[in-house]
């Protein structure tokens, strides 16, 4: 009878246990992580002997916030399992966190008994030592967790953290350096060696390090004061610190005239010099001439106002509402409040900017810059305008260049190519974004990134004239070419960001490759994951920066606080929890709780810039909150992976598929956009001349 019943219960129970998990699971997904512990603890007291369920749950119960029920379910896991080493690694990371320093070291020693070589385990016993202040065995558990991690710019920059807490600033520097070189856009790296330079007194450096964080995080507070605080003490001009790059005249023609090989295309207006807005930036003045001599027209009447010569530098300066154009003697040659044209001498010539540091806008003020077809000037309301007025095959050989690595295997050219020509097709319909700013497409990341022709290289330049014409369609109609720098492992479908649509070819994937279902597909495995170094198309050692795949960021407590009282009012912020997720794991609501209100922020861009002061790189990330034994909190570590939105193209992952499994230009488009097809646009031949 016993016997009987025991396999009754079993029938019974089996399809409730499959059920639950799944529904326990949609639970965290949608952000309601309570009931989701609730439901992953059920099917704990209906599996006893399985030990993943109470994992689960302890991620819960962790992300909600709830650090001592998260800890509680690992020891009833290691109850069930005990010989799991990421058990003990992760409850000691739970204690780490509420200042248990005893309970964790012991934990993350019990990891390494039963795993030598555990990298979050000697992470956590570092972490561990750091906060008691224990030098030599900080850096001891350091050393190991880099041999394990050796690419993860996260251990330099905790290796900084800390050298820095010992007063050890020569150790701090070098530390530093070795993380900017993995990942020159970790802000929260260059902040503190600026700071080591200031006080060395090396002010140059300091200042040129300061200088480089406004590139990636501009207006911040702390980087623009201290730029301020020590221009009186620099010693040399800013411009000899930081010379700008300039454009030689080259001595013969490039190998591959692309001008004359390509058919005539549609003409494209893009905005030259925006903000990360996609806004025209402050254009003051602008200093222009051309190798090949150039016209100045007016856009509406045709009229001719001047010739400039080859290589003579001209002015045009922004007064009154007006764009004032001068030659090198100061003479005037016409105050324009119309838009006006400059027009290389010949087809393949180009327009040249001179950098100049009385330029406001660092676009220009920064380098040299150089485009093919033509320049329109026209006032606008901060400043001159800046449209480059350029056939749309000539512009994608400026853009592929500037939105993926020349040097990246052929194929992954192709497709970056097709997909940016049919985002030319894709803004100049809608007319869209930019209408109001009087251009199609702006040349900054908001739109896509074009540096012209200076940045132009002969691989990119063969991937446009190789698929000349060919874009990609849905349906017979241009696709949404979405794309982005690093996924992460998993591609994120559109619908599941407010504001994107729901496009039937922007669907969730694995990033892998022989396409595979996606996974993880619980919030243990997905913790693993995220904090791991897992197999994915965009996990390319040597061709993509590791940093970008994985990487981490520990921000304190009062920048953050500070950071986020400048969007929202909230008061001291005392928890940070991240919702709703999609499939892929990315976050797309998060709650931020303050001491004077609560608030909830599910915008994709406001959720990455919120959290520190250069956004964070992606949406797919862990959040864990460290506090000290009052239970006040200390710093918040920020464990990622990707750089983007991860919605259509990973073209880290593109350039694994066409590298690491030959796969060709249709095939990873075929991949990325499944159910689409490539069509070629019907462009006119050249007039001959
Ligand atoms: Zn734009
Ligand atoms: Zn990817």
């Amino acid at each position: 009878m016993r016997r009987v019943n025991s396999i009754l219960l079993f029938i019974l129970f089996q399809p409730a246990y499959c059920l639950a998990g799944t529904a326990a699971y949609e639970l965290y997904l949608q952000g309601d992580l309570s009931k989701a512990a609730s439901a992953y603890l059920i099917q704990a007291a209906e599996a006893p002997e399985q030990p993943k369920p109470l994992q689960n749950a302890a991620m819960c119960l962790r992300q909600a916030g709830k650090y001592r029920e998260a800890g509680g379910a690992l020891v009833e896991a290691l109850k069930r399992d005990a010989y799991n080493p990421d058990l003990y690694s992760e409850l000691g990371w739970l204690k780490f966190h509420l200042a248990d320093y005893d309970g964790a070291s012991a934990a993350f020693e019990s990891a390494i008994k039963i795993q030598e070589l555990h990298a979050r385990a000697e992470l956590g016993l570092a972490s561990v030592y750091s906060n008691l202040g224990e030098k030599e065995k900080t850096l001891l558990h350091l050393e190991k967790f880099r041999r394990l991690r050796p690419d993860f710019s996260g251990v330099d920059y905790i290796l900084a953290w800390n050298y820095m807490n010992f007063k050890m600033y020569k150790e701090a520097e070098e530390a530093l350096i070795e993380a900017l070189r993995k990942d020159p856009s970790f802000t929260e790296a260059r902040l503190p060696l600026a700071g080591i330079y200031a006080r060395q007194g090396k002010f140059n450096e300091a200042w040129n390090q300061y200088f480089r964080v406004l590139d990636y995080a501009p207006r911040h507070p702390l980087a623009s004061s201290m730029m301020k605080v020590l221009e009186g003490r620099l010693t040399k001009q800013p411009e000899e610190i930081r010379p700008p790059f300039r454009i030689a005249k080259p001595l013969k023609m490039e190998p591959v005239d692309a001008v004359k090989k390509l058919l005539k295309s549609v003409k494209l207006r893009v905005g030259i010099g925006t903000n990360s807005a996609g806004k025209q930036g402050k254009n003051n003045l602008l200093r222009v001439k051309s190798f090949e001599g150039m016209t100045v027209t007016g856009k509406a009447s045709g009229k001719l106002f001047a010739t400039v010569p080859p290589d003579e530098l001209w002015f045009a300066l922004y007064e009154g509402g007006a764009v004032v154009l001068k030659d090198p003697n100061g003479k005037i040659y016409g105050r324009f409040t119309g838009p006006i044209l400059l027009t290389p001498n010949q087809p393949n010539g180009t327009v040249i900017f001179d950098a100049s540091s009385k330029i406001k806008n660092p676009w220009f003020s920064g380098a040299d810059r150089q485009y093919r077809g033509v320049i329109e000037l026209a006032p606008g309301s901060r400043g001159i305008r800046v449209v480059n007025v350029i056939e749309g095959e000539l512009y994608l050989l400026g853009v592929v260049p500037s939105e993926v690595a020349p040097q990246w295997p052929y194929e992954s050219l192709k497709a970056q190519a097709v997909i940016a020509r049919t985002q030319i097709l894709i803004r100049r319909a809608r007319g869209g974004t930019h209408k109001k700013d009087g251009y199609h497409i702006c040349d900054g990341q908001h739109c896509q990134a074009y540096k012209g022709k200076s940045n132009e290289a002969n691989t990119t330049s063969s991937a446009v004239m190789d698929t000349e014409g060919e874009i990609l369609t849905y349906h017979g109609r241009p696709a949404y070419t979405f794309y982005h720098s690093n996924c992460g492992g998993s591609i994120q479908a559109s619908k599941e960001v407010t504001g994107w649509g729901d496009s039937p070819y922007l669907v969730t994937k694995s990033d892998t490759q022989p396409d595979k279902p996606l996974s993880p597909l619980d919030p243990w495995d997905f913790h693993l994951w995220l904090t791991g170094n897992p197999m994915a198309n965009c996990n390319y050692p040597g061709r993509v920066r590791a940093s970008e795949f994985r990487w981490m960021k520990i921000i304190k407590h009062k920048d953050m606080t500070f950071r986020i009282n400048r969007d929202y009012p909230i008061g001291e912020l005392l928890d940070i929890i991240p919702l709703r997720r999609g499939p892929s794991g990315n976050v797309n609501s998060i709650k931020l709780v303050g001491k004077k209100k609560s608030v909830t922020v599910s915008r994709e861009h406001l959720i990455r810039n919120l959290l520190g002061f250069s956004s964070l790189k992606s949406t797919l990330f862990e959040i864990e909150i460290n506090r000290f034994k009052n239970g006040k909190v200390r710093n918040y570590w920020i464990y990622g992976g990707g750089w983007g939105h991860a919605i259509g193209m990973c073209q880290s992952g593109a350039a694994g598929l066409a590298g690491k499994y030959d796969l060709k230009y249709r095939e990873i488009l075929e991949f990325y956009f499944p159910g689409t097809d490539i069509r070629r646009i019907k462009y006119q031949q050249k007039d001959k001349k």
